[in-house]
């Protein structure tokens, strides 16, 4: 009797408990491969970061064993921290469909650096070591999503990877429902779900219903300049308004680099049908009835095109009372006052501006809460983890598993840096991995939570700079201290302390007068303690120099 000898183990580094930075490690035996290796994008509590992508300590440590990164589609959740891996990974055979792999391959060329990309098809199974991995067509907001199916010697993995189920999908490629319930069929150990849309009762809306709506909009607005906005990614968006633009007789202006360059790679690779002649360089001598420009910036992005356009600073364009503006998008939570600003801008120029609280233009790319049910349903796991989520997702998506028959043992909400193995017996816990937030402004940066923790202090509490010259001989203090502040004053107060603690840290035993970093020290001791415990205290640069 074939007896499974080996456990299959998944350790968790971004994904969970989170939206973002999605990266989870299959290992089984000897092989190990990585699903997925994404960003996330920093909110007010980082400022002027470019990204935070997963540490990756662990994969480092076990290089050898790598066998393969597959990829579930090409959000940058879920590609975005391959080029600032790029080096150590150059080795690794990276999987995905055409439109992943071409929008990889675009990220690699910006940043100059190569990796070993491969391009599968849905239904195609590929070997990576002692793990076979099958990629299973399923719809998403972009095209090119598969959930995969993991095969181990310790048993199957799926990975539902961000799906939906539309059966009117604009493509005609439905979730492949067929083939998942056959996985089921035949025994899955481990499902992996993901959990974004899990509070939204019912199904989520077809693509297809967005079209009809926008059809309304090209109608009722024949003699205005139409301007939409979505996601570059969102490529079935973009294909339906491609599409009625070229019904409508309308040139389309792309707006916004990411726009220009995710409609080259993905009519490139097929996924993406533009038009002969619909696209064109520039406004020109449109009409406002003869144009439409399809634009970036749908979540109010500062740098975007949408943005520009409703500051007037996007190729001397006006807009005005000709001018109708559809977001095509609901925002991400967070994104909301920036968007808020932009439509209230646009408005105020005069426009016409159509968004997603009052129409149909936007559906959602995630399965709802009976799509759930269906997906676990079809699967049918012995052990479920929800993922791609809060907390509070996670947590709704477990309760879910446990109401359609997964036994409570089996069901672990993971946490970052947790790693798990599953066998006959039940889940059995590791010690954690390292894993968290590596920061990236410009260079990945070694010591990221220093720098954030630094800039949170300067935006809310300010800095202090001073500047003291030491007599190094007699120990003191020469003259006044120099003292710049910016975000607050307390100059007097801090000029007596600081002068007064030097003078008695000089007479304690430890205190090296000879060496101008002890006032330093002492100085920066002072301000803190001045500050109390209790409170945050300002960014402080103490500059003693000798005399
Ligand atoms: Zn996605
Ligand atoms: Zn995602």
């Amino acid at each position: 009797m074939a007896k499974k000898t080996k456990n299959v183990k998944v350790t968790f580094l971004g994904g969970v408990g989170e939206i973002g930075k999605n990266m989870t490690v299959i290992e089984c035996g000897e092989d190990m491969i990585v699903v997925d290796m994404g960003v996330s994008f920093p909110k007010e509590d980082s400022p002027g970061m470019d990204a935070i992508i997963p540490d990756i300590t662990y994969l480092k440590q076990n290089i050898k064993r790598l066998r393969g990164i597959v990829l579930t589609h090409g959000h940058e959740d879920h590609i975005g921290a391959i080029p600032y891996y790029a080096d150590e990974l150059k080795r690794v055979p990276i999987y995905g469909t055409s439109l992943t792999i071409g929008l990889v391959r675009r990220k690699l060329e910006k940043s100059a650096k190569k990796c070993n990309l491969i391009t599968v098809a849905a239904g195609d199974t590929v070997v990576l070591g002692g793990i076979k991995v099958e990629f299973i067509k399923v719809c998403h907001s972009m095209a090119g999503a598969c959930a995969l199916a993991v095969y181990t010697d310790g048993g199957t993995v799926f990975v539902t990877g961000d799906f939906k189920i539309d059966n009117t999908p604009i493509d005609g490629k439905q979730t492949n429902l067929q083939r998942i319930a056959e996985i089921g069929a035949k025994g899955v150990t481990l499902m992996l779900g993901e959990s974004t849309n899990v509070e939204r009762k019912g199904s989520s809306t077809s693509e297809m219903v967005v079209g009809q709506n926008l059809a309304n909009i090209f109608q009722a607005n024949a003699k205005k300049r139409l301007i939409v906005a979505c996601f570059a990614s969102s490529n079935y968006r973009v294909q339906q308004v491609l599409a009625l633009a070229h019904r409508y007789g309308r040139k389309v202006v792309l707006a916004g680099k990411s726009m220009k360059s995710i409609v080259d790679v993905a009519s490139a690779c097929g996924e993406l049908n533009v038009p002969k002649g619909v696209i064109v360089d520039g406004i020109g001598k449109l009409k406002p009835s003869e144009a439409l420009i399809l634009a970036t910036g749908s979540q109010g992005e500062p740098l975007s095109a949408l943005n520009k356009l409703s500051k007037g600073e996007f190729n001397k364009i006006n807009i005005g009372s000709d001018d109708v503006v559809v977001l095509s998008s609901s925002p991400i939570p967070g994104n909301e006052k920036s968007v808020y600003d932009v439509i209230n801008a646009l408005f105020r120029k005069g426009a016409e501006v159509i968004y997603d609280s009052m129409n149909d233009i936007h559906v959602s790319g995630h399965a709802y809460e009976e799509e759930l049910k269906l997906m676990l349903t079809l699967v049918h796991p012995t052990y479920f983890m929800p993922v791609h989520g809060e907390y509070r997702h996670q947590y709704k998506h477990a309760a879910i598993a446990k109401a359609l028959g997964v036994q409570s043992k089996n069901i672990v909400i993971p946490n970052i840096g947790e790693s798990y193995s599953v066998t006959a017996k039940g889940i059995r816990k590791h010690s954690n991995v390292p894993a968290g937030n590596t920061y990236v402004d410009g260079v990945i940066l070694e010591d990221g939570e220093a720098v954030v923790s630094d800039r949170r202090s300067l935006a809310e509490y300010g800095m202090l700079l001073l500047l003291a010259e030491a007599d190094l001989e007699r120990g003191t203090l020469i003259g006044d201290v120099d003292i710049v502040a910016r975000g607050f004053n307390l100059t007097d107060e801090v000029r007596r302390n600081v002068k007064n603690a030097v003078a008695e840290a000089v007479n304690t035993s430890d205190f090296d007068k000879a060496d101008v970093d002890e006032y330093a020290k002492v100085i920066k001791k002072t301000i803190r303690k001045l500050f109390g415990k209790d409170r945050q205290f300002p960014i402080v640069i103490p500059v003693v120099v000798e005399a």
